[in-house]
């Protein structure tokens, strides 16, 4: 299914785009920052043209996309979880290429700041029309499944957590983001920039948990895993 949202259907929570760049909440900011930030939430409100695909899959059908080029580490969490999982869904989701080209507009500009800011926010924005997709998917299961409504959708993508980045290619082929305009380059990066695919896994909260210690997580520097365990309590 293809999914239109709205910019304003995206809660831009500004702590945490500070947080995104470093910034604490205690900070005190001037009045040329807020300039700044204020700019960047009226760029996005007025540029991102947000949309999503989604589309199920069977667990045969996933493991031969997550499969890909065999380029996997032989261990890692999406393998073990997707096979627990009672429903799984590839996914892609955009903010379109207006806001990705006003972004290195802004670079080339050598309006740093501002092209930093709207970066930022547009970043955070792409993580959470990812939650706004995997919401949508749980809610239309649950009309199906009244089991579904405590199930847990997370997302998952290539180039993270083991899943290696060229497992992209695979899911293209099958999921067809063309259709709401995201292409993939050589490189395996998604054109427009501002986009993010993978596949959302239903199911228990549980199965999303997991020890951190596969060999990889050692360079991570997010380690998004553990806010995302800790938000399943
Ligand atoms: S520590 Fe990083 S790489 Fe390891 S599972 Fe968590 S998010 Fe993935």
């Amino acid at each position: 299914m293809i999914v239109d949202f709205a910019p304003e259907d995206v809660d831009l929570d500004r702590a945490a785009i500070l947080r995104s760049q470093g910034i604490p909440e205690e900070a005190e900011f001037t009045e040329n920052f807020e300039l700044i930030y204020e700019g960047a939430i009226e760029l996005f409100q007025k540029l991102a043209e947000p949309a999503g695909i989604i589309v199920g899959i069977t667990i045969s059908e996933f493991k031969e996309v997550f499969r890909g080029e065999g380029l996997n580490e032989p261990e890692n969490p999406v393998e073990d979880i997707y096979r627990k999982s009672s429903y799984l869904a590839l996914f892609a989701v955009t903010l379109g290429p207006v806001l990705s080209s006003k972004v290195t507009g802004l670079f080339d500009n050598g309006d740093y700041a501002s092209g930093y800011m709207l970066d930022s926010v547009s970043s955070y924005a792409a993580d959470k029309l990812t939650d706004l997709a995997a919401q949508h998917l749980q809610s239309e299961l649950a009309v199906k499944e009244p089991a579904a409504s405590s199930w847990r959708v997370l997302s998952y993508s290539p180039g993270y957590c083991g899943w290696n980045i060229s497992g992209q290619k695979k899911l293209f082929e099958v999921l067809h983001p063309e259709e709401i305009g995201i292409t993939l380059n050589e490189s395996c990066l998604m054109i427009p920039v501002k986009s993010l695919s993978g596949v959302l896994i239903a199911g228990a909260g549980e199965i999303h948990e997991f020890v951190n210690s596969y060999p990889f997580c050692d360079t991570c520097r997010t380690k998004s895993c553990i806010e995302r365990m800790r938000d399943l309590k």
